[in-house]
């Protein structure tokens, strides 16, 4: 039975920059977190960053694959290079998943690290654009699919579930 690697804070830990939670209510990960096939994760967190943390982007016109491949850098809002710590974690989550026998991601939106089709812009300006996070792309280059919150029916369809 595949499982389902989700964001931690989707599943109500506090864990997020400013040490709040985003708790994601839906029946669907509700019954798969009772059958066993959830594996809650902060790639931050394993990566070395604390609660509360300043938030961080990565850089304007960049995403995920980028960092990964060593062309963008993670900053964050007081202009500290905080690359290494979103790598390690991406890292580890696609360890995680490897060993936990996840085939599928549900990861918070538009996070530098989990944000599957939204990014916030770069310039620390509160706008969005269109990318993905750094444990995104790792899980992604290792076969994992990944799905956003408001993708979730989706992956309910997927065929592997
Ligand atoms: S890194 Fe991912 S799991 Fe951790 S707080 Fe940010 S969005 Fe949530």
């Amino acid at each position: 039975m595949s499982r389902l690697l989700v964001s931690a804070c989707l599943m109500g830990q506090k864990v997020r920059y400013d040490g709040q939670a985003k708790t994601f209510l839906h029946t669907c990960l509700t019954r798969w977190d009772a059958d066993g096939r959830v594996v809650p994760f902060c790639p931050e967190l394993a990566g070395g960053l604390a609660v509360p943390r300043l938030p961080a982007e990565i850089e304007p016109e960049r995403d995920g694959a980028d960092v990964l491949a060593g062309r963008a850098k993670v900053v964050d809002s007081a202009g500290v290079d905080v690359t290494a710590a979103f790598v390690a974690g991406a890292r580890m989550a696609v360890k995680m998943a490897q060993t936990q026998g996840c085939t599928h991601a549900l990861l918070t939106e538009a996070s530098p690290s989990c944000g599957s089709t939204l990014l916030y812009s770069g310039h620390h300006d509160g706008t969005r654009r269109a990318g993905f996070g750094v444990t995104t792309a790792a899980l992604q280059a290792a076969g994992l699919a990944v799905y956003a919150p408001h993708q979730i029916d989706a992956l309910a369809l997927d065929c592997a579930w």
